[in-house]
């Protein structure tokens, strides 16, 4: 399944300030919306009825709840809340490497679990990764 195309542009006051009242929250809540105050909607696609939700900031302590911003509509007719929630607590076990994958969804999200959401967009917002060796550099081609 795809994920769901939504984009919000983050209310920083509303945002801020659940961060830093989070409990076991970021040490430095502006960072993390230092560059980029848009917030994707990271569920598979769904209907129009369920809320948009997008991560906002893990715990400090792995499993424990995390901070997530639900919105629906968009523009003057958004309504929106940001709210601590548990993790959904399923986990796909792949036998043959012994590996377990958790959901990175909230608990009780509409369906499906986040391994079957596939994110044609995820790499283009991480950013280049390859900075580093980038091969047509001006500078490494042979001077005439
Ligand atoms: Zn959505
Ligand atoms: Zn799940």
């Amino acid at each position: 399944m795809l994920q769901c195309t939504a984009v919000t542009e983050a209310p920083l006051s509303d945002v801020l300030t659940a961060l830093v009242t989070m409990d076991g929250g970021p040490d430095d809540p502006s960072s993390v919306l230092a560059s980029n105050h848009h917030l994707l909607c990271e569920l598979g696609e769904h209907d129009t009825r369920t809320e948009h939700a997008a991560l906002l900031s893990p715990a400090e302590v792995p499993h424990r709840p995390a901070l997530w911003f639900f919105w629906t509509g968009g523009g003057a007719e958004r309504l929106h809340r940001v709210v601590t929630v548990p993790w959904c607590p399923a986990v796909l076990r792949t036998f043959a490497t012994d590996s377990v994958l958790q959901c990175a969804f909230f608990d009780r999200h509409t369906a499906p679990h986040s391994w079957t959401v596939t994110d044609p967009l995820g790499d283009l917002i991480a950013g280049p990764v390859t900075s580093g060796d980038i091969t047509d550099d001006p500078r490494e081609r042979p001077q005439p």
